[in-house]
Parts: C-alpha cells; structure tokens; sequence
C-alpha cells in the first residue's frame, strides 16, 4: 500500500469539481491495498470511504474527517472474450483496448466515464444496454468480515442503475469479469466514436456533474401514456425520464447558486463554476418539490450523495 496522505482536496477528484479535503488520503491498486487500507482505518479508529473515477458522487463542500479510499490503476487481461479487469480500470480504456483486440458488443457503454467497478456498483448503462449484461462474475471484499468473495451475475441483484454492491457498502468489488463477442477492431472503434459523438451532440460529456442527477421513475399510467404521446417513443419498465418530468414541472435551467439543472439535459445539475454542495443539494430539493407538485412522482438521487 502507498503511503497514507494527509489533507488531500477531493473536489479535482470528482467530475462536480465540488468537496473539500480528505484527512486521511491513499491510492490503492491492488485487494491487499484495500485490506490493508482499511485495517489502517480501523487501527487509527477512523471511517473510510471509496472513490474510484469520482463521476458519480457529490462530495461534502466541508473536510472529511476519515479516509478516502481512492482506487486507480488500469489492469486487464483478456481471453477468448473473457476478460478479467481491476475495479479501477477505466471503463473508456477498456472498451477500446478490447475493439482493438477484436473484442466488444458493448459499445453503445463507451464514454460513461469512471471505472468498471463503479459501473458495475451501479449498473451503468446508455442507449439500452446495462454493464449487467456483460458481466459473468464479480470479486469483492467485506470490509467487516475481511471476506472476499466471488459473484455470479444472478447473485449480483442487478436492476435498472441498481446491484447488491449499492445497498451493501461494507462490500468493495475488486475485480470484474465479462464476457464480450468477437467483433471487427474497425467496426467496433467506429461505433464506440459514433455513440461518444452521439453522447456529444446531447451535451451528455464534458461538462461538471455527475451525469443523470436523478433515477429515471417509475410513474403512474397517465404520466406514462402522455410521456409516450409526446415523445413518441415507449416508456421502458413503466419509467419516464426524470429530464423529462423536471423540465415539464418548469425546472429546466433553475439556478441555485453556482449550481444550475442544465438547459440541455435538465436532469444534469451543473457546477457552473463555483458550486457548494450545498447549492446543488438545494437546487435538488427544489426539482424535487416541484415534480412531486406536478406530477405527484418522487425523484430519487442517482448520483452518491456523501
Ligand atoms: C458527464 C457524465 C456522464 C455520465 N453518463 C452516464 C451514463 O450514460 N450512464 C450511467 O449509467 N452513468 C453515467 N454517469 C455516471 C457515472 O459515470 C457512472 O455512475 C459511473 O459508473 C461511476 O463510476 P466511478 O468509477 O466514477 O464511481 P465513483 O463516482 O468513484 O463512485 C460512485 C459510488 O460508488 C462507490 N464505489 C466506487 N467504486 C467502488 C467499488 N470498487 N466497490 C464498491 N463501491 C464503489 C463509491 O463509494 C461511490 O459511492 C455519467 C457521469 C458523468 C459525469
């Protein structure tokens, strides 16, 4: 394990470019790291916390008096399709080093930023496909136990931005394994590129936030049926976008502070330059209130809030 650092500032570690200093700071690639990391915790009696590509967290404006677990390190290998990666392989890197290997099937994943098993944690997906359907086994360790452990997709309980990692934190998932098909290394780059433009276009990329700020809700028939209407397109499980619904319920663009529900996709919140924490926490209340006003639907939080 690296040497545990002190007062490292989190906010460049995190796509909201929000948080303040963690007291307690160390890289980690490798499971032992993890173990040890976290034996070191338990010894000085503080908490810890993981972050891997910081893409989907909100971190305190205000110093984290525990132990940030930072994990990094890209370490892969593949064969015959299966390939086995490190949590913290970048999941951008992956996709295009397996096309180059005449490996994917996964493309339309390409440009959701952070690490495999971040994506994993909360079952990333875009445009239709879920790491879930990639996934053939997933190792983790018990931060209680000092169990590791391996798991087969079905144990994972994976659902829509949903897996037993999101509800069992005490579980940090070390390595991945995936199945991909037997692709064209040309074909499979172009159509990583096409959905990367494609995510450019709908200003999805590039921006301070952490993506879809809120779920995709399950609401009743009627929503449903005027989602549907309106947009011509089917709802999937009963869902409707929460974009949708914060810009129905007059959202779009609201302001708190530095904080702001983007124009082109509302259910980004947006560090416009100086955002607190406390500014996009508000600011999500408000879209909260408003669509549970409107449309009588409760927004849940996608993004960690610490
Ligand atoms: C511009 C932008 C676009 C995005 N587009 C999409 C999209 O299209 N689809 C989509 O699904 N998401 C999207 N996201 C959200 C984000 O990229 C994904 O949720 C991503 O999978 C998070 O991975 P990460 O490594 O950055 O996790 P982090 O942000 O570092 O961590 C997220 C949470 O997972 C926990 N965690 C991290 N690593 C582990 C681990 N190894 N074991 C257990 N817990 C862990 C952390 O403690 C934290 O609570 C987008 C984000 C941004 C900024």
């Amino acid at each position: 394990m690296q040497e545990i650092q002190e007062n490292v500032p989190l906010a460049p570690l995190t796509t909201f470019d929000i948080g303040g200093n963690a007291r307690y700071f160390v890289d980690v690639r490798t499971e032992s790291d993890i173990k040890e990391a976290i034996a070191w915790a338990q010894a000085k009696g503080v908490g810890y916390v993981v972050l891997s590509g910081g893409s989907n967290v909100l971190a305190p404006g205000k110093d984290i008096d525990a132990l940030v677990i930072h994990i990094v390190g890209d370490l892969y290998s593949v064969e015959s399709g299966l390939v086995d990666a490190w949590t913290g392989t970048n999941l951008l890197t992956l996709i295009r080093s397996m096309a180059a290997q005449g490996w994917g099937g996964w493309e339309k994943l390409a440009g959701i930023p952070g690490t495999i098993g971040g994506a994993v944690r909360g079952n990333a997906g875009a445009f239709g496909p879920e790491i879930k359907d990639f996934v053939t086994k997933v190792k983790a360790c018990n931060t209680k136990t000092g169990e590791s452990r391996e798991f087969e997709n079905a144990d994972c309980d994976f659902s829509y931005r949903h897996s037993f990692f999101k509800d069992n934190p005490e579980w940090i998932i070390t390595r991945v394994e995936l199945k991909l098909q037997q692709v064209d290394p040309a074909e499979s780059k172009r159509l990583a590129d096409e959905t990367i433009a494609e995510r450019e276009k709908r200003h999805l990329q590039n921006v301070k936030a952490a993506g879809s700020y809120f779920m995709n809700p399950r609401a009743s028939a009627h929503i449903v049926e005027l989602f549907e209407k309106e947009k011509g397109v089917k709802s999937r499980e009963g869902r409707v976008p929460a974009g949708w619904l914060i810009e129905k319920a007059g959202m779009k663009g609201a302001t708190v502070g530095g904080a702001k529900a983007s124009e082109q996709h509302p259910n980004y919140i947006v560090n416009t330059g100086a955002a607190t924490d406390a500014d996009v926490k508000e600011l999500a209340e408000r879209v909260k209130r408003a669509v549970k006003d409107q449309f009588g639907v409760d927004l849940q939080e996608e993004a960690a809030v610490w």
